[in-house]
């Protein structure tokens, strides 16, 4: 038993936490909008490529099922299929959702939890103190002329907690030691180092953007200095326990909602071009805070949108670099889409002087990945030297080979062949080169489901049984009584059986849900949710019921009698234990009429 017994969490937790976890709101909350159409709900699937949509995901029944690509399970498996959490994970985040408190494993994660909720605490604690700091009208002045002169407005001020960090190189270490913080903490967190003129503040002078986790807590700090001739001029929080730049966005809390309207997101450098368009109304917008853009990101952004929008300036440097992260975002089936500014402006400087529609018409304007790629080759003239082109087509294979859709695929290399005047032949071979595997070898794509035609009768008979099964948990217990799971002759059905049994016994009252999680094979989650989720429900249950275990039965006493005569021929058996199974035999017959 898998999932029962999993890392100390008793199945009354588990339970709990997935009935107060609403399976729609869950897969609505990872950014795939659902419509109600009948009794289920309806998307295009996250998991293939289609145009109408065969998602299907039922609150009555809590369970999601494709049926196109023929993907199922219930909202844990959702979970880890889609935002690619393991099975623990997936509970803990779902626990978190709704508050329910899960016991922790051992002393030793019950008191890293205590330190980082510590931490955290602090980092609220800091965030405050230098956003007072900021709004005192003796010392925050500087800082404030300095905020006006930038046309950051109040409420930005406010929305973003921005503030201050004051001249005196120890100020907020002595502060928050006479609060109650401990030296140990404060290097947790990054806000003290020690160095060679004993323990400093890591911030003075500057002004201060906290960082916010996508759960709105700060977990680090940027200063941003005030003087010319300070370096350098942005200084982040170095990596803690709570900070890994590698995994954080700038504003991704505070876009979060904005993002899902719009299913796209405007991914700029720094934090002054966040607030400029935020403040003008252009409110998805997150900052990669000068890392270049990773795995982690991409997926995070996966999470709201459909698009992600990059905006370069003219003499970006490091394009290539650049566009390198970007394909992490096309590997997650973003659409990527590149904007362009006049040289030497960034969307901050460029919406101050051009204004918020001129920005919204560039971004109406942006190219895709590959079209970007290509145009800029143009421009620079290169693609008339042969180890340009060569680069060039390189770097397109390295975007294409990380698009999923084939369709669009086909029209990337129609695109690109024209373009750079080039044989698709040339362009799939270095698509192979990097892995893609030419469409030829696509086509026998394995189906999962077993095809009702090509089941033999007792195969067919299995299956119907199943069906009513997963429709009504309540009559597994009846078929239980006449069956073993060895009697299904379909290895895949007796597969599930075998799960089913197992199930009943732990638990009177079985759900689907126990199912899907004891199923530690995918093909046998994926039908089990297309039984649970089939559209047409069976009219009679009862009555199928009652045919389908007669029929099996059958095949189960034709199986027993061959086996007798064969064991008696083949051995000699006694005749008392060949006639025993005989009566066993006539027993069972009687049993179901026959
Ligand atoms: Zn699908």
């Amino acid at each position: 038993m898998r999932a029962r017994s999993f890392n100390h969490i008793p199945p009354e937790i588990i339970d709990e936490v997935r009935q107060r976890n609403d399976i729609a709101e869950v897969i609505m909350e990872c950014g795939i909008p659902l419509k109600l159409a009948g009794k289920n709900y309806k998307a295009c699937c996250p998991f293939h490529d289609e145009k109408t949509p065969s998602f299907t995901v039922s609150s009555e029944r809590q369970m999601f099922y494709c049926f196109g690509c023929q993907v199922g399970g219930n909202t844990i498996t959702f979970l880890q299929k889609y935002e690619n959490k393991p099975f623990i994970e997936s509970i803990e985040w779902l626990a978190n959702r709704v508050g329910v408190p899960l016991p922790t494993q051992d002393q030793k994660s019950k008191e890293q939890a205590k330190k980082r909720l510590n931490l955290e605490e602090l980092n609220r604690l800091a965030t405050k103190y230098f956003h007072r700091n900021l709004l005192d009208s003796k010392i925050g002045t500087k800082a404030s002329i300095y905020l006006k002169n930038r046309q950051v407005s109040n409420s930005s001020i406010r929305a973003f907690q921005i503030g201050y960090a004051t001249r005196g190189s120890k100020d907020l270490l002595e502060n928050a030691i006479r609060k109650g913080s401990s030296k140990q903490q404060l290097l947790d967190v990054g806000l003290i180092k020690d160095n060679e003129n004993g323990t400093t503040d890591r911030f003075w002078d500057r002004v201060i953007f906290p960082i916010i986790d996508e759960r709105g807590i700060p977990v680090a700090f940027g200063g941003r200095v005030l003087s010319p001739d300070v370096f350098p001029k942005y200084l982040n929080t170095a990596s803690t326990v709570l900070y890994d730049k590698s995994k954080t966005l700038y504003n991704l809390y505070g876009a979060k909602s904005a993002m899902q309207k719009t299913r796209q997101a405007i991914l700029v450098e720094g934090y002054f071009d966040v607030i400029r368009l935020s403040q003008e109304g252009v409110k998805n917008t997150v900052a990669s805070l000068g890392t270049s853009f990773s795995k982690s990101h991409a997926s995070l952004l996966k999470r709201f949108v459909d698009e992600v929008f990059i905006v370069f300036d003219g003499d970006s440097a490091g394009i290539r670099a650049t566009v390198r992260g970007l394909n992490h975002l096309v590997k997650e089936g973003l659409k990527v889409r590149v904007m362009m500014l006049p040289d030497g402006q960034d969307p901050d400087t460029f919406v101050l002087h051009h204004g918020v529609e001129a920005f919204n018409e560039r971004l109406a304007a942006a190219m895709n990945l590959v079209e970007f790629q290509i145009r800029r080759a143009v421009e620079t003239g290169g693609l008339r030297q042969i180890d340009v082109k060569t680069q060039v087509l390189k770097d397109i294979a390295d975007t294409l080979s990380n698009i999923k859709s084939r369709i669009e695929l086909d029209q990337y290399i129609n695109y690109t062949a024209q373009e750079l005047d080039l044989d698709r032949a040339i362009i799939w071979q270095e698509l192979r080169a990097l892995g893609v595997k030419p469409p030829q070898s696509n086509k026998s794509k394995i189906k999962t489901k077993p095809n009702k035609t090509s089941l033999n009768p007792r195969h067919s008979i299995e299956q119907q049984l199943m069906e009513v099964l997963f429709q009504n948990p309540d009559f597994i217990s009846i078929a239980k009584e006449s069956f073993s799971f060895d009697d299904f002759k379909h290895p895949i059905f007796s597969e599930i059986a075998k799960v089913l049994w197992k199930v009943t016994e732990a638990k009177d009252n079985i759900s689907i849900q126990d199912l899907v999680d004891e199923c530690n094979n995918e093909e046998i989650q994926n039908i089990v949710s297309s039984f649970a989720l089939t559209e047409n429900n069976v009219p009679n249950p009862k009555i199928r019921l009652e045919g389908c275990l007669k029929k099996l039965n059958q095949f189960v006493l034709l199986d027993l009698e061959r086996d007798i005569r064969t064991t008696a021929l083949a051995e000699g058996q006694d005749d008392v234990k060949t006639l025993m199974e005989l009566v066993e035999l006539s027993k069972r017959r009687k049993q179901f009429n026959l």
